[in-house]
């Protein structure tokens, strides 16, 4: 990963979520409160734009200037825990270019990041149900292309969600009644490692 493929990625996601902001917000509506499109969109709008001004010499900095652009402008409980995950993978790729196993690298210590803030387990049904699978996917194919793999491995741990019963954020209110919806914030992290996926394939 270099700079400019850094900065592809959130614009992807930024595109990716516009697309799907609706969707997203369908999903928040059924279990949460019906924000998560309107959250992400606002949030990967702003990252977008800073990244772009941003004259950064290292792909770390560009995910940096994402998570605290991300942290400072979503309210809701998806921006701290993307923020830090963002920033969490900036720490971790202070360099021109990263290898896929540095990138692997950056991405487990994302992970790391939101299940030490949110404190989700797997099975919780949040957006650690598609991005842990992701993350392991990632780091078991060593190509340039590792992205498509995680993206797949994301998408079907966001299926596996709708079953779950919510033990984490808003939807843990509804108990049982969360039961038989697909996770908001696992919908979005499937469009992040998506966008990342294309964002390889250039
Ligand atoms: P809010 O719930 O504050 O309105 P969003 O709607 O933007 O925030 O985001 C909701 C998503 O955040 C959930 O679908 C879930 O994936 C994720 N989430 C909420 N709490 C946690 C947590 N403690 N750990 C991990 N993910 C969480
Ligand atoms: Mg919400
Ligand atoms: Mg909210």
């Amino acid at each position: 990963m270099d700079i400019e493929l850094a900065r592809a990625w959130v614009r992807g996601i930024a595109e990716a979520v516009e697309r799907d902001r609706e969707r997203l917000g369908e999903l928040d509506a059924a279990i949460g409160d019906g924000d998560h499109g309107e959250n992400m969109h606002r949030g990967f709008a702003a990252a977008v734009e800073a990244v772009d001004k941003l004259t950064a010499e290292t792909v770390g900095q560009v995910l940096t200037k994402t998570g605290t652009t991300l942290v400072s402008r979503v309210g809701g409980a998806s921006g701290p825990l993307y923020g830090s995950a963002f920033r969490a993978a900036g720490k971790a790729l202070a360099a021109e270019s990263a290898e896929p196993e540095d990138v692997g690298a950056a991405l487990s210590a994302a992970l790391e990041e939101v299940r030490r803030l949110g404190g989700a387990q797997a099975g919780d049904k949040t957006m650690v149900d598609a991005f842990a699978p992701a993350v392991e996917a990632f780091e078991s194919t060593d190509t340039a292309a590792s992205g498509e793999g995680a993206a797949d491995a994301a998408e079907e741990g966001l299926r596996a969600t709708e079953p779950m019963q919510a033990r984490k954020g808003r939807a843990s209110y509804l108990g049982e009644r969360s039961i038989g919806h697909l996770d908001p914030g696992a919908a979005s992290t499937a469009l992040i490692f998506r966008a990342l996926a294309e964002a390889e394939q250039g």
